[in-house]
């Protein structure tokens, strides 16, 4: 059997968490549809010191926040996998591997990936050495040398958390000036165990008996390492939405000020839209946005 609702949010990050909470104040029927945890990205965030009224809280306390504050609004919020979107009727319909549900009005609150090296055994040892998430995986490298691949804000940030656990942490940066925010540089600079090693590119994982044991860079030398944090940016994660003919920009979701995009009915907020700032304010405030157009567009139809 198919439920009906005003409104369905795809995604439960803190944009798309934010966006239910208005919906459900404004007293509008809404579902909240997320496969993994409640939190989205924020879970494997180490710490977050640039959210107002924290001045420092880390992320899974954040995201159990946001989690009781969904159950203290009785939200009706499931887990399931999303599989297609189509239109029909001026409906969307959501076909997903726990039921298929109708709305009237859809948030698309998808988020971003991880977005992957491409390199010679990236793949294979992911779970075995490689991993994108130092908060999920870096209890496993315990007093061990381990790598972190990038020069923005997660690597540095992610490093420094990998260094209170790690016996050494080498950051692998492919330019000469880290990308990331000064105030890491320095924090980074105070930590005796973490390197900065520039001009390095990861060219190959290298393999022993399935696990990794150290990583080519520039195509000749080997650094021995155990474990490998790969945080080179993210990708939109748009591939539940191909059945749309939604308007993209370098992969992300084209909105207007109103979190409206080229399809009627249909919104998007958080960080699988175009925009100039990736953050949880952003994400936050954009969640908001979207919720109060479609309460507005409910209020003008009735
Ligand atoms: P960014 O896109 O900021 O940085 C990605 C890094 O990975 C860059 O240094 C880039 O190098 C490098 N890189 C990209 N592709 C490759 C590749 N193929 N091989 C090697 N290196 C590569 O991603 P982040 O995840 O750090 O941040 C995403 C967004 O989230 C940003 O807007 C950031 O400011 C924000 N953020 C904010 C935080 C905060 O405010 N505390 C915390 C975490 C993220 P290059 O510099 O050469 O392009």
């Amino acid at each position: 059997m198919t439920s009906h609702f005003n409104c369905i949010i795809i995604g439960a990050g803190i944009s798309g968490i934010t966006a239910a909470i208005y919906l459900k104040r404004a007293n509008i029927n809404v579902l909240l549809l997320e496969k993994e945890m409640p939190g989205g990205q924020i879970n494997k965030t180490y710490k977050i010191e640039n959210y107002p009224g924290f001045s420092s809280i880390d992320g899974p306390t954040l995201a159990q926040n946001l989690y009781d504050q969904i159950k203290q609004l009785e939200i009706d919020y499931r887990y399931g996998n999303v599989e297609t979107i189509k239109i029909k009727d001026n409906q969307k319909v959501i076909k997903t591997d726990i039921g298929e549900y109708t709305c009237d009005y859809l948030i698309i609150a998808t988020g971003r990936v991880p977005r992957k090296l491409n390199i010679e055994n990236e793949q294979k040892l992911i779970g075995h050495g490689i991993s994108y998430c130092a908060i999920c995986d870096g209890s496993f490298f315990k007093d061990e040398t381990v790598a972190v691949i990038g020069g923005g804000n997660s690597a540095l940030e992610e490093a420094l958390y990998l260094s209170n656990i790690c016996k050494k942490v080498i950051v692998l940066y492919r330019k000469d000036n880290l990308r990331a925010d000064q105030i890491l540089q320095d924090q980074a600079k105070e930590k005796e165990n973490i390197e900065i090693r520039y001009n390095s590119v990861p060219t190959k994982f290298i393999e022993e008996n399935n696990q990794l044991s150290g990583i080519e860079i520039n195509n000749t030398k080997i650094l021995k390492v155990s474990g490998a944090f790969i945080y080179i940016g993210y990708e939109p994660n748009n591939e539940i939405l191909k059945d749309l003919l939604l308007e993209y920009e370098d992969n992300y979701i084209i909105v207007n000020q109103k979190m409206e995009t080229n399809i009627d009915g249909i919104y998007a907020c958080g960080d699988i839209i175009k925009k100039d700032l990736y953050q949880l304010t952003t994400a936050t405030s954009e969640g908001a946005i979207a919720a109060m157009s479609i309460k507005h567009k409910i209020s003008e139809n009735q």
